[in-house]
């Protein structure tokens, strides 16, 4: 199996407020583990531990390979993004009805695409670090559209949308 994913569940109430695809080929692990290890079900209001950690309980070898996985999934969103920008930029001056457009302009509107997705990963090393540091001892509320417990999900989405709007672009209109 080339991925297998996984749901997470309120204990309490079962509600779910996480998806997440958790191993790419059964052996990479993909899921980074930073948030709140202890939180708050925004349906139910019960307290209930989660298996993340905060930065500040990271290893090194952790925060690389947070690092790592960051960089990865920045370039996974933005390539379809890029694609689909350039399709719709394409299309809406008539330069470009090519398939593909130069693979070096590509590569350039990929990064670019992907700058957004590497400062929310530097956000959410913020806020875990702001969460550490203060007093406030009530648990984070959580549900399943909180982006920062459920980042993939809306990355995945987004892959979705834009490579969808791409395919249409490119092959029907
Ligand atoms: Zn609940």
């Amino acid at each position: 199996m080339l991925y297998s994913w996984r749901t997470e569940h309120c204990p309490e109430c079962n509600v779910m407020y996480n998806w997440h695809i958790e191993k790419l080929y059964r052996l990479i692990k993909i899921k980074t583990g930073l948030g709140p290890p202890l939180v708050q079900c925004s349906s139910c209001g019960a307290h209930f531990k989660t298996d993340l950690q905060e930065w500040y309980q990271f290893s090194i070898g952790q925060k690389i390979r947070y690092g790592i996985l960051s960089f990865i999934l920045s370039l996974i969103v933005g390539f379809p993004l890029a694609l689909a920008s350039l399709e719709i930029y394409g299309r809406a001056v008539q330069i470009n009805d090519r398939f593909f457009p130069d693979s070096s302009l590509l590569f350039f509107i990929t990064i670019l695409c992907a700058l957004p997705m590497m400062i929310l990963q530097m956000v959410r090393i913020e806020l875990s670090i702001t969460r550490s540091e203060s007093n406030n001892s009530s648990p984070m509320s959580i549900s399943f559209w909180n982006w920062q417990i459920n980042l993939q999900f809306y990355a995945a989405l987004l892959c979705f949308i834009t490579l969808v709007i791409f395919i249409v672009l490119a092959l029907f209109i």
